[in-house]
């Protein structure tokens, strides 16, 4: 077996799902949302299973869904992309291997951006990659331009980033993103930007992609997801964007992965993306609330946390609540003796990383939220409020 993968253990995110169904914890680590329900998308899939053709669809997709996504995209990120530009995937994920597998050359070097989603490594590893990771500055998780001049070296050919960020929900300011695409034409690299969380950031702000900064067009992969732009994690459609040369490899790694995606998934995320702008923004607002009504009630258990400007994430910060342990012993002790589930984000991190951020899901039902909210009230009390 390749040692990537024997050495490895499951994710930190089905470790601790499990351990939360074990304890009976209420589980705020994994990222999927209670709601709200995207019914009439559901409904289009429903139908389309009974109506519409179930055989293979085309390798890159329904001609309807390539051309919503780049519809999608022009209206909401005045982005001009054409429709032959976008390769359906299944799930983000897959476009992420995908790209990786097109692009990355044995001994190629990649830049990733730590905390860093924990995808990112095995699979640059398994395309013979040499992963280049740089510490963002925490807790604002912005680029730290010594760090990354650092990093880039002859053999660097990728840099790969998540913008909007999970764990940490920040978002990078444009001047970062300007100075990444400086970086990336001075240095002839190519960006994987994965974006699934774009349209779940708050406070009224606009996603803004790297692609769309001076010289990024013609050498960026921007990745998206329906799973998260619907709350429909499991469905696993998702795409990737590219100009033309860049496309048509990414397209050959992928037909040789899953080759196809369901189709009454695809034709019914492509209706959701032609008129359901309604919904999405329904979303982001219920979400929004849900991270104010999180937060709230933490900082009223004296436990404080960092602006969350999207994502479905708030991260506690133990240093700044006065709580002296590790991220992983609060978030094991969390689970066995508080019953809530909550990630740490030295995960999503090489060793040593930061080892006093926790990652909270705010994306639930406020009865949950209320329910979490009191039980770490009832097990904060029983510490007195400095220890946890
Ligand atoms: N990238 C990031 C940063 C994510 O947070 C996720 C999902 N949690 C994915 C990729 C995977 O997306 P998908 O479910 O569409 O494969």
């Amino acid at each position: 077996m390749n040692p990537i993968y024997r050495d490895m253990g499951t994710t930190i995110f089905e470790a601790t799902s499990a351990r939360a169904r074990a304890r009976g914890a209420i589980n705020l680590g994994q990222g999927f949302p209670d709601g709200p329900r995207a019914e009439a998308v559901i409904a289009a899939a429903a139908a389309a299973l009974q109506e519409r053709s179930n055989q293979y669809p085309p390798m890159a997709g329904l001609p309807e869904l390539r051309a919503a996504v780049a519809a999608w995209y022009g209206r909401h990120q005045g982005l001009a992309l054409a429709p032959e530009e976008v390769t359906v995937t299944s799930g983000a994920t897959e476009a992420l291997a995908a790209a990786l597998l097109a692009l990355v050359c044995p001994g190629d070097e990649v830049i990733i951006f730590e905390p860093a989603y924990d995808a990112y490594r095995p699979l640059i590893e398994r395309t013979g990659g040499v992963v280049k990771p740089v510490a963002l500055t925490l807790p604002e998780g912005r680029i730290d331009r010594t760090a990354l001049a650092a990093a880039l070296g002859p053999r660097t050919r990728l840099l790969l980033l998540n913008d909007p960020l999970n764990p940490l929900g920040t978002r990078l300011p444009e001047s970062d993103l300007a100075h990444l695409a400086e970086a990336c034409t001075a240095h002839d690299l190519t960006a994987i930007c994965d974006e699934v969380w774009e349209a779940l950031v708050y406070d009224g702000a606009r996603h803004r992609s790297l692609m769309d900064f001076p010289g990024m067009r013609e050498r960026t992969v921007k990745i998206g997801s329906a799973g998260k732009i619907f709350g429909l994690t499991g469905w696993k459609v998702g795409w990737m964007c590219a100009a033309a040369p860049l496309a048509q490899g990414l397209a050959r790694a992928h037909q040789f992965l899953t080759f196809t995606t369901p189709p009454n998934l695809q034709w019914a995320v492509a209706e959701g993306l032609v008129r359901e702008d309604g919904f999405v923004a329904e979303a982001r607002a219920q979400h929004q609330a849900a991270r104010d009504h999180l937060r709230a009630g933490l900082a009223a258990l004296g436990l404080v946390t960092l602006p969350a400007a999207a994502t479905y994430f708030v991260t506690l910060d133990l240093a700044a609540s006065g709580v002296a342990l590790s991220d992983r012993e609060f978030c094991a002790t969390l689970i066995d003796e508080a019953g809530v589930a909550a990630i740490p984000v030295s995960a999503f991190c090489a060793a040593p990383g930061p080892g006093h951020l926790v990652r909270f899901c705010f994306a639930k039902e406020r009865a949950v939220l209320d329910e979490a909210l009191a039980r770490l009230a009832a097990w904060r009390a029983a510490f007195g409020r400095s220890e946890p």
